[in-house]
């Protein structure tokens, strides 16, 4: 196997020779090759690495791998999904590397890490990397590699401290953590000595040229993509979104001098183009994009989008897509019910929602996939009534149109304005509602697993102590029990899950990730949950977080 996925990539790079003092680097993404090679971040860096004379990068996947450096200086993860951490701990096994930073030597490499999993909320993780990079990969990989370089025969303790130096750049070691109890909430966190930087800013990348597939392969789980960036961020700013919140600002990739020479590269080696970012049609120039695309010369490229904006669905987009050999659409709607949508700031009305439908069936679309979640803080039953009510008047209208209802339960994520609030434990029966009301009248409802988002909120609002319990989980054979399990083992030594996962946490309380500054600040974030909380009926008054 290791050959044949490796002979099957057409890359859209020149790879250089590395030097002969090259600095032997791993790059590993914890998951299969099919499911790694299909992350655009992962390809980006592998081929920023490649392209440097002063590295020579071997690639890793939990089932594959290219010839690995006997001694490597640098071990790097590509981290897109919590629950892959487990694969993590398996690969430093497995390259007898110790899985906890302090247990490492200068016989070990560097162990670094960054994706969005770890740049929202590291700490659960921090145990586990030397070295973590926050932000946007353009910045920060180059910077990285040029301060190793300064240090590279240096100890390591050395070496740690120079790194911290770089900004976005945060050795979690070099912090240390108190707790108000053991099994309290955090209460200081701070640098090990006045040398370190007490707040790690998070890069943020400003150019105009936006990331585009440096590879493509038909071993790739979507079979031969080519993927462009179109835009980074989203400027709608729905009060849970991480993929806003945590990318701000908005940014938008030129059409001239980004998409279409990328579009053109990538064209010329496959058909199927996919149009990636939060908030894809959202690019100010969109539809002279769609026009470029239209051009016969292109007829036969099979085209997927992203995410599309419910009032950017016209009958001209559906039509393209229609053409393009895509079928379906899907637009996150969050809630039927106005007053959701208000407390988590969608801008989108019903009608609008309606019209998206109705223009998805004369574009030719065959079918319209909405996204929900359930569980919103400030929700009740009765906006659960109108989200059913919703989808009905949706299927009336564009008769015929296959629907479908995806839906999540809400889940807090760090430097959002609800990273206070909790999990309502009523999302998992609000989920089986919207079941028993949908699917008699042929709408076909898919809900997300419940119990998997409980434990996505425990590690997006995880502190450092989880990283005993995540050891352990894995020792218990990483299913849902096995968290429940290690809980149990660690009762008294670690808060419990109710306080991770459903408690809604004082705004004065310190936030594991305090010393991690995103973009914006905290005052811009309790403003928005202000706003948020003002939404809620008298008798939710009781969700908003305790000030004390
Ligand atoms: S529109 Fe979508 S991507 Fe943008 S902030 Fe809202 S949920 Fe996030």
């Amino acid at each position: 196997m290791t050959s044949s996925v490796f002979a099957a990539e057409r890359l859209l790079f020149t790879p250089t020779t590395p030097d002969t003092d090259a600095i032997h680097t791993i790059f590993a993404f914890p998951n299969e090759y099919t499911v790694g090679i299909t992350s655009l971040g992962y390809q980006v860096v592998w081929a920023t690495l490649a392209m440097r004379s002063d590295v020579q990068v071997s690639r890793l996947f939990t089932d594959t791998h290219e010839q690995l450096p006997r001694k490597p200086e640098l071990l790097g993860f590509s981290v897109s999904w919590e629950l892959d951490y487990v694969n993590i701990l398996n690969l430093l096994e497995s390259l007898e590397i110790p899985i906890r930073t302090n247990a490492r030597d200068d016989n070990h490499p560097i162990v670094f890490g960054g994706g969005p999993v770890l740049t929202a909320n590291p700490e659960p993780f921090a145990d586990f990397f030397d070295v973590i990079l926050l932000g946007d990969g353009e910045i920060l990989l180059g910077n990285f590699i040029e301060a190793y370089k300064q240090v590279r025969n240096a100890d390591r303790q050395t070496q740690l401290k120079a790194l911290a130096q770089v900004p976005g750049i945060y050795v979690p070691s070099l912090y240390e953590v108190e707790y108000l109890a053991s099994d309290g909430a955090v209460k200081l966190i701070q640098p090990i000595s006045p040398d370190i930087p007490a707040v790690v800013q998070k890069q943020t990348y400003r150019g105009n040229v936006l990331s585009a597939s440096t590879v493509v392969t038909e071993k790739a789980a979507w079979e031969n993509i080519y993927m462009v960036e179109v835009v980074r961020s989203c400027p709608e700013m729905c009060r849970f979104c991480l993929a806003s919140y945590l990318t701000l600002p908005f940014r938008t990739a030129s059409v001239e001098a980004s998409l279409i020479p990328a579009i053109e590269k990538g064209l010329s080696v496959t058909n199927r183009l996919g149009l990636l970012g939060a908030s894809v049609t959202q690019h100010p120039e969109f539809e002279a994009l769609l026009d470029y695309i239209s051009q016969p010369k292109y007829d036969d490229v099979r085209l997927s989008i992203a995410s599309v904006r419910t009032n950017t669905v016209t009958v001209q987009l559906a039509r393209t897509l229609a053409k393009r050999d895509t079928k379906s659409l899907t637009i996150a709607v969050e809630s039927g019910s106005e007053k959701v949508r208000q407390i988590i700031n969608k801008k989108l009305h019903n009608d609008e929602i309606i019209q998206a439908a109705v223009n998805a069936k004369a574009g030719g679309l065959s079918s319209l996939k909405l996204y929900g979640m359930v569980g919103i803080p400030g929700e009740e039953p009765e906006d659960l009534d109108a989200t059913v009510a919703m989808m009905l008047d949706v299927k009336k209208a564009a008769f015929g149109l296959r629907l479908t209802l995806g839906c999540s339960t809400f889940v807090p994520k760090a430097h959002t304005p609800f990273q206070w609030l909790g999990v309502n434990p009523q999302a998992e029966k609000r989920l089986q509602f919207l079941q028993k009301k949908l699917k008699p009248q042929g709408i076909d409802f898919r809900p997300e697993s419940y119990n998997w988002s409980i434990i996505q909120a425990l590690l997006s609002r995880g502190d450092r102590r989880l990283s005993q319990l995540l050891e352990l989980t894995r020792d218990f054979g990483d299913s849902l029990g096995s968290y429940k399990r290690a809980f149990k083992q660690l009762k008294g030594q670690i808060p419990d899950l109710d306080f991770y996962v459903h408690a809604n946490w004082s705004t004065d309380q310190v936030l594991p990730w305090n010393h991690l500054q995103g973009p914006l600040p905290q005052s811009t974030l309790l403003k928005h949950l202000a706003d948020a909380t003002s939404h809620f009926d008298s008798t939710q008054k009781e969700l908003q977080p305790l000030n004390s």
